[in-house]
């Protein structure tokens, strides 16, 4: 059965390529009723936070991306890392190493100078029939990896297709420290074997502690699981993402007032196709997913494209998901949404909205207190004239017997013929009376919503 894993190391928030890596396996995983396993590489106790680790865990719950195993910590399992690394000491597949950091920096700049690659020489690396020095005395030894000398290592990249490295480009990897403690590649290894993860989707940073990896699982009789590694996201700029363009944590498009599914989709698509097709489903998503369909080459973010993604998004939402998402943005501006009707209000806008702040933002017409229009837009728009068609229009208005927008529609169609005016003439004294700004939705929609009390009350006062 398919195995999967996030496996964000918690030194920031979950940015976009973090998320991408996490949405491209969960989808992997559930794409082949797999498992998807969620774990906090922890183990770099300078940069790791638990701060961070909410972020994380935050912004994996607002996209959905629900783990069936974890979260698992490293470090609760530094005791399994110890039992493992004794084995292979045992084995010797892993071997002491006592030499210190500065003779370490001698043999690597020994290598540069005659040329060769910088490798760790092997003084402690035990072979048939040599003798190791003697034990410096005090001296606490790293413990370094066997690695083979000879042969490849080859992988056939979910992505990038055959990989082949030869051993004797790779050193003997320390995994573990003077103090015992596992060091990353380590860890990574051990918990990939002992979570029976069966492919590995990550960012191609990783692609070279990949055959790393490998050795180290081979060497514990480990099967080896695929590997995909995916290209980088760059920025709208073709440039590394800045915090600027996305480098930020996706939460950051909650507040912006991003819909989780836009994103998910949005993502997606960052790196995978399925034809040309740019709107899908979560469970579309699922069902087509396919590391075949995964690009090679670098995805480009796209904050125009996003945006036109989470406008379809809102146009999709329910009445009821609508006003439960833009409710309490039109609150935090000090909106006031009680007696009002906020399912008119709000499809008034959201045909043109690209994110929820903006209608949150236009919703603010109905939602502010009534601000009367500033004296320079009363004085322009407020002439003599223009309040004398208002009083007129006022006396219609309180004539009506319904109070909903066809009525309003036709009578304001009546009133026009039957003044001999144009719709300017009427329309903007009446939105800049009723709302005191110029600028407002349908003007039949705009006094629907108002209702008749407000609107007689707003233009018995201009
Ligand atoms: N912890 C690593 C990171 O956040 C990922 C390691 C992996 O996926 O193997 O970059």
């Amino acid at each position: 059965a398919v195995r999967t894993r996030f496996a964000p190391s918690p030194t920031g928030y979950l940015h976009l390529g973090g998320a991408r890596t996490a949405l491209f396996s969960w989808a992997f995983a559930r794409h082949h009723n797999g498992t998807f396993v969620l774990r906090v590489e922890d183990t770099d106790v300078q940069r790791s936070t638990p701060q961070a680790v909410q972020a994380i865990l935050d912004g994996m719950k607002w996209l959905s991306l629900d783990a069936d195993e974890g979260p698992f910590y490293q470090m609760q399992r530094i005791d399994r890392y110890k039992e493992v690394l004794a084995t292979m000491l045992d084995a010797g597949t892993a071997y002491y190493c006592y030499s210190s950091p500065e003779e370490v920096e001698q043999m690597r700049e020994l290598a540069k100078a005659q040329g060769r690659k910088p490798k760790y020489d092997g003084t402690w690396r035990p072979e048939p029939g040599k003798a190791l020095p003697p034990v410096p005395e005090g001296r606490k030894p790293v413990v370094r990896f066997r690695n083979p000398t000879e042969g490849v290592v080859t992988w056939n990249d979910m992505l990038k297709g055959p990989i082949s490295i030869d051993n004797a480009e790779l050193d003997d990897l320390i995994i573990a420290r003077p103090d015992g403690t596992p060091t990353y590649n380590f860890c990574v290894v051990v918990d990939d074997h002992d979570m029976q993860i069966t492919h590995v989707i990550r960012g191609d940073d990783h692609v070279n502690n990949t055959p790393r990896q490998i050795n180290i699982l081979k060497a514990l009789g480990a099967p080896v699981p695929e590997y995909g590694h995916l290209p980088m996201i760059l920025g709208p700029d073709g440039q590394k993402l800045s915090k600027r363009h996305g480098a930020v944590s996706v939460m950051e498009y909650d507040t912006q007032g991003y819909l989780p599914e836009a994103m998910i989709n949005y993502l997606a698509r960052l790196g995978w196709s399925h034809g040309d097709q740019e709107l899908f489903s979560r469970e579309q998503f699922v069902q087509w997913f396919d590391t075949r369909n995964l690009s090679k080459s670098a995805a480009q973010w796209d904050p125009k494209k996003l945006n036109w993604v989470n406008a379809h998004y809102i146009r999709e939402l329910t009445d009821d998901a609508l006003v439960a998402h833009v409710a309490p943005r039109i609150a935090a501006r000090g909106g006031n949404t009680e007696d009002l009707d906020l399912v008119a209000i709000l499809n008034l806008f959201r045909d043109r909205a690209e994110t929820l702040e903006q209608l949150a933002d236009n919703a603010m017409l109905f939602c502010a207190p009534y601000q009367p229009a500033d004296a320079q837009l009363a004085a322009t728009v407020l002439t003599d004239e223009a309040r004398a068609t208002l009083k007129k229009f006022a006396t219609a208005a309180a004539a009506l017997d319904a109070w909903d927008v066809p009525t309003l529609a036709a009578l304001v169609k009546q009133f026009l013929a039957d003044n001999g005016l144009k719709m300017p003439q009427l329309g903007i004294p009446l939105r800049v009376a009723v709302t005191g700004q110029k600028q407002t939705p349908a003007i039949d929609a705009v006094l629907a919503i108002l209702g008749r009390d407000l609107v007689l009350q707003r233009l018995n006062q201009v």
